[in-house]
């Protein structure tokens, strides 16, 4: 009779390896503009001591549609196109190629007294106006610094704080306009020792 035999050791498993650390979710800077927006400079609006809404600093660019809707304009473009060459139009209001630009007088649709959009939340709503000050383009944040609610510093923290470690931000400013500054999130490359 033979001795039982020992039953052969199980080859150990092979080990997995360890799991890739998922890659960081490249951050929405649609969302995180219009959060900034909701939570920094919406609020201020209507204590603001400079309303871009004034036009003052700011031009308004519109087409036909907001113009006629805003100026609750009757006639047909042409006859107002012919007006604003005549020089007989709203003064605030220039035509070039198709669209119209506002400048140095508030907008109509503006309520001076309660410091409020009258359009806000309406198709007419100009999309410029939604973007201002703070907002995507092309994969990068742009911030107005012409809006006194904009704080530089605390918009960069914040969206530092919303990319995590994985990215990094860097921060320049428009040579021409320098009131414009371009906020780009990075990937982090490796740390060195
Ligand atoms: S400038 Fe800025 S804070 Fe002032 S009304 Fe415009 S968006 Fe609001
Ligand atoms: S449409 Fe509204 S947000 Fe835009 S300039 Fe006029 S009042 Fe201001």
């Amino acid at each position: 009779m033979s001795a039982p035999r020992r039953p052969k050791p199980a080859a150990p498993a092979a080990k997995k390896p360890p799991p890739a650390a998922a890659p960081a979710a490249r951050p929405d800077l649609v969302k995180l503009a219009a959060a900034y927006q909701a939570t920094s400079v919406i609020p201020h609006c209507t204590r603001c001591t400079r309303p871009c809404c004034k036009l003052d600093a700011l031009v308004l660019d519109l087409e036909w549609r907001q113009v006629k809707t805003l100026w609750r304009i009757e006639e047909a473009r042409q006859d107002f196109d012919r007006r604003l060459r005549a020089g007989q139009g709203p003064s605030e209001i220039r035509e070039a190629h198709g669209r119209y630009y506002v400048h140095t007088k508030p907008c109509p649709a503006y309520d001076q007294d309660a410091g409020t959009c009258r359009v806000y939340g309406q198709d007419v709503k100009p999309a410029g106006c939604s973007d201002f000050p703070v907002y995507e383009d092309e994969g990068e944040v742009i911030a107005d610094l012409r809006c006194e609610a904009v704080a530089l510093d605390a918009l960069s923290e914040y969206l530092r704080h919303a990319a995590g470690p994985a990215y990094r931000l860097q921060q320049r400013a428009d040579p021409d306009f320098p009131f414009l500054v371009t906020l780009a999130l990075k990937k982090a490359g490796p740390r060195r020792c």
